[in-house]
């Protein structure tokens, strides 16, 4: 018999915590779990999965505007209800949160539905003030929207609202470079509002190959997306028809019906009582832990965004795993960060794996670039202007390919069977080796000369 209540308790129910404890109660532990807002957490609730089906959605206008082309006649103008969209999203979202909060269930996880704060060594107290014990304590928080600070900052709105909206805003202001911001900007512009982007600094998607984000931006400005560079935020206020009134550094003010703060994620460690058993933090506040997700006491575990290694729902599902399978069924796992590709949901899209040219160069020196600049042929056929770009980084030493990288359409797809290659550490000469599909976007990949 136990000294505690539970062998486990997750703090956050979502992609790690609620892989952690399913799986750790499968190897046979007594788990509970507590989840402050909804089972499922960031991703399902409020991140990946919505932002995906509203990436779908937005692309029908394209969609319905090149079925012209393709002999397709639409009687009158398309028209778009967000209402109708964001109720279809909003539905999905709820039948996910219930398929999550069975699985938990079906694996005899008890599952607070409250918040959670470390009080002891092994104490856990809820927000209801009931106090629970646990040999282990997994830290499964994830991250929040980090929010700008300066005059009428509290009027903008972050991805976590802009799910929500009552109405779509004829013109939207993203804050932010990164994928969350570019994402949106093409989501918002699809559906035909009048969006810019405000960025302090020059640079799009800085962690991607220039080559990509260099033509993200040719496009999302043919697109019509506006885009402030070198631009800091002075004020935002209220107009009296509830317009709101943007004052900037670097730029003319604006007017606008949103502003939207897109700009980074921040470790959610506020309130957790990690100063009460002395659990070590980073800079930013992110929980540090070693290669098995252990922090500095030797009973508690983070795994997810709160410890800012990798911020994807697929990489915190892995540790979430490792972690489980490693303190509960006996077998040390770690992960491994090498290779993880990833994409953003732009219009077009983007995906990589691996290093960028510009990282390839200063850590190889001798690499060759091998690079497709073409124009899709669904977008020839529909006369829509658009060239992809692929580009394959190989090490010249030992011909391994360690760098892929694509704009164009269906890039995330393609990406996910060219990162195993990647990973595989497959050669120039090994793509070289396969035969294309033929006619595919796909095969610029193995026919690169
Ligand atoms: C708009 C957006 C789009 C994204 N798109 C993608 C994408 O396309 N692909 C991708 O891989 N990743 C994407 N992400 C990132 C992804 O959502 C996260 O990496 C992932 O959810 C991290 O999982 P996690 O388990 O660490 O935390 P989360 O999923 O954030 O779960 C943490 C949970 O803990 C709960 N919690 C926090 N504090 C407490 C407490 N004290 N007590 C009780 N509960 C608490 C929270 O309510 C939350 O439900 C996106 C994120 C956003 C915001």
């Amino acid at each position: 018999m136990s000294d505690y209540d539970f062998d486990l308790f997750t703090i956050g129910a979502g992609s790690g915590g609620v892989r952690a404890s399913r799986v750790a109660s499968a190897h046979g532990a007594k788990v509970a779990v507590a989840e402050e807002y909804r089972v499922g957490g960031t991703c399902v609730i409020r991140g990946c999965v919505p932002k995906k089906m509203l990436v779908y959605g937005a692309h029908f206008a394209e969609d319905l505007e090149d079925a012209k082309q393709f002999g397709w006649d639409l009687e009158g103008e398309p028209s778009f209800d967000w209402i109708r969209l964001r109720d279809t999203v909003l539905g999905d979202v709820d039948r996910l949160n219930g398929l999550y909060t069975e699985t938990l269930e079906n694996h005899d996880v008890t599952i607070f539905h409250e918040r959670a704060e470390i009080t002891g060594e092994h104490e856990i107290t809820l927000a209801s003030g009931k106090v629970v014990t646990a040999k282990y304590i997994l830290i499964a928080t994830g991250a929040q929207p980090a929010v700008l600070d300066f005059p009428g900052s509290d009027l903008a709105i972050t991805s976590n609202e802009a799910f929500h909206l009552d109405e779509l805003p004829k013109r939207v202001m993203i804050a932010g470079g990164g994928y969350i911001a570019n994402e949106f900007a093409g989501i918002f512009n699809e559906f035909g509002s009048k969006v810019c982007i405000v960025n302090r600094g020059d640079k799009l998607l800085r962690s991607y190959d220039e080559g990509l984000s260099d033509r993200l931006l040719k496009i999302s400005l043919m697109k019509g997306i506006q885009f402030h560079f070198n631009t800091t935020f002075k004020s935002i206020t209220k107009n009296d028809d509830g317009s709101l009134h943007v004052e900037m550094n670097g730029s003319e003010d604006m007017d606008v019906d949103v502003v939207m703060f897109a700009t980074g994620r921040n470790p959610n460690v506020s309130g957790l009582g990690l100063d009460t058993v002395g659990v070590e933090q980073g800079k930013i506040g992110e929980i540090l832990v070693d290669e098995y997700s252990k922090t500095n006491v030797d009973h508690i575990y983070a795994v997810g965004d709160v410890t800012n290694r990798v911020q994807l729902t697929p990489v915190a599902i892995r540790e979430g795993q490792a972690f489980a399978d490693t303190v509960f069924n006996d077998d040390p796992k770690t992960v491994s960060y090498d290779h993880i590709p990833s994409a953003v949901f732009s219009h077009p899209p983007i995906s990589a794996v691996g290093m960028t040219e510009g990282e390839a160069r200063n850590k190889l020196g001798n690499i060759k670039v091998f690079q497709s600049d073409f124009r899709p042929m669904k977008n020839v056929v529909a006369g829509r202007n658009e060239r992809g770009l692929y580009k394959v980084i190989v090490d010249a030493a030992t011909d391994k390919v360690v760098g892929i990288h694509m704009i164009g359409p269906e890039s995330a797809e393609i990406m996910q069977g060219f990162a195993v290659a990647v990973k595989a550490g497959l050669t120039k000469a090994d793509f070289d080796a396969t035969v294309a599909i033929h006619p595919s976007m796909a095969e610029e990949l193995v026919l690169l000369k």
